[in-house]
């Protein structure tokens, strides 16, 4: 199965694409990870998306699609879902060229949706380890001890761009950015919307019953 999976910042696109990619065994793309391991590794392509990154900007769709060919073309067949691409509808119109070459095509196309006030709690609250990168929030997710990761030990920090004014920046782009795109998998047909404002385990039911009842 091939799916996209759309959704504001914080609303548990990470957490929903890794619970659908290990159920239905499928391959989970994120452009984010990918962006935030070249920005840790300092090659060329993470020290110019850090720019953009840590100011809620989005990273130029040539830079974003060169990486998302590279990473599906070899392993399209196990099928796939992207997580946070794409973004804007050339980013959706060179998707799909790659996948009309491979002879692939997208079965759904997937958007979160939650509350603003929802979305900024959940992020503004994340922090992350430095070591192992392992996910803490301060409300739901604490460690044992403040500051400090359970797993290794690390310390614990807030990302840049987890800060509340970054926070309603990317929310707007997202706003702008997204509301072509929609429109555009609407036309196709393939367009779900599922509200994302309980736990994990709960919107994962929501999407796997959705699934299940257009097969
Ligand atoms: P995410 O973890 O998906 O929220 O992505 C973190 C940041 O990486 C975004 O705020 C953008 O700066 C950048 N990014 C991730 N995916 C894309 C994309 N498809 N297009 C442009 N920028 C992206």
């Amino acid at each position: 199965m091939n799916i996209i999976l759309l959704g504001p910042p914080g609303v548990g696109k990470g957490t929903e694409a890794n619970l659908i990619a290990v159920r239905l065994s499928i391959d989970h793309i994120s452009t984010g990870d990918m962006l935030r391991q070249e920005v840790r590794e300092n090659t060329d392509l993470g020290k110019d998306a850090r720019a953009f990154m840590n100011r809620g900007k989005l990273v130029p769709d040539e830079v974003i699609m060169a990486m998302v060919q590279k990473r599906l073309v070899p392993n399209f067949s196990h099928g796939f879902i992207l997580d946070g691409v794409p973004r804007t509808l050339n980013q959706a119109e060179v998707l799909g060229e790659i996948l009309t070459e491979l002879n692939a095509h997208l079965d759904f196309v997937i958007e979160l949706e939650a509350g603003e006030d929802v979305l900024i709690e959940r992020l503004s609250g994340r922090r992350v380890c430095k070591k192992c990168h392992a996910l803490y929030h301060t409300i739901n997710m604490k460690p044992i001890r403040d500051g400090a990761c359970d797993r290794c030990g690390g310390e614990l920090y807030q990302r840049d761009d987890d800060k509340v004014a970054t926070i309603k920046r990317r929310l707007t782009i997202y706003q702008q950015e997204t509301h072509g795109l929609k429109e555009f998998y609407k036309k196709k047909g393939i367009f779900l919307t599922i509200n994302a404002e309980g736990n994990a385990e709960e919107t994962f039911r929501k999407i796997h019953d959705c699934l299940a009842l257009k097969k």
